[in-house]
């Protein structure tokens, strides 16, 4: 049936990208520098100060598709003493980076969950904020994954979103095709010894849904006040709703 064939293709996109990561964990940090620039940070940046966690109160924020817990550890510096981070990924060779390389000053106040985005192990209404950083654009069924964001989040809890989106300035796009197929793949096969990876996650950009499509499927889910901001020419876009 054509709904056998669909559950094949999916689970194929998630082993690929499984394989993808657990390749490029030990190098993933680096390899993000090295392909953007370190401009990755400043976007992390921002996608904190739009989540501006409280100094005081008690604060549990997720981040699925956690990874290395680059996101993590910034919601941590910017919080207070009783914010708390769960890192979720689906791989675990880029969660032990990341528990390996959590600073001593946040112990106590991160964990480390090995779970899919799509069916996150975790109880109804259980978290204030939830971040995803470049990963729903791995994720088989985006749709999946927002209807858990939106089960896990307390009412009145934020859902934030940086990804890949499309760059709609007319000399910087052609700049960035060249750069996503030509640079990319090559700074994949020195770096980490693998171009044809690259070259994947390169195709995965393309196909994701515009900025609009996707404002439209948060929508859909649930979340209301939905917004997106795209940043550096739209090279990437932080989308945000809020469970009400
Ligand atoms: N958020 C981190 C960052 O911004 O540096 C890591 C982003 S990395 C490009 C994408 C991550 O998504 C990988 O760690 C990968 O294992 C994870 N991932 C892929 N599919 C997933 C899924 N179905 N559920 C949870 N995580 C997934």
């Amino acid at each position: 049936t054509d709904f056998g064939f669909e559950r094949v293709a999916l689970g194929a996109k998630q082993s690929r990208v499984d394989a993808v990561f657990h390749s490029v964990a030990r190098r993933y940090d680096l390899m993000n520098d090295l392909m953007s620039g370190g401009l990755h940070r400043a976007w992390k940046t921002q996608l904190v100060s739009m989540l501006r966690p409280p100094k005081s109160r008690p604060f549990r924020h997720l981040d699925v598709a956690g990874g290395t817990g680059d996101v993590a550890f910034r919601v941590l510096d910017a919080g207070g003493p009783r914010t708390q981070v769960t890192v979720l990924d689906i791989n675990e060779s880029m969660l032990r980076v990341g528990a390996e390389r959590a600073p001593e000053r946040f112990a106590g106040r991160v964990d480390f969950v090995t779970g899919n985005a799509e069916s996150l192990p975790l109880p109804d209404e259980s978290f204030d904020a939830y971040t995803i950083a470049f990963g729903i654009r791995n994720v088989p069924r985006i749709e999946a994954a927002l209807a858990e964001a939106k089960r896990v989040l307390k009412p009145g809890g934020r859902f934030l979103c940086l990804e890949f989106s499309q760059v709609d300035l007319p000399v910087l796009d052609r700049i960035y095709e060249a750069y996503s197929f030509h640079v990319i793949p090559r700074i994949g096969a020195r770096v980490a010894g693998d171009a044809e990876s690259y070259r994947y996650l390169v195709e995965s950009i393309r196909k994701f849904p515009t900025r609009g499509a996707f404002a439209g499927l948060i929508e859909q889910a649930g979340f209301r006040h939905v917004s997106d901001r795209p940043l550096s020419g739209g090279i990437v876009a932080i989308h945000s709703g809020w469970k009400i």
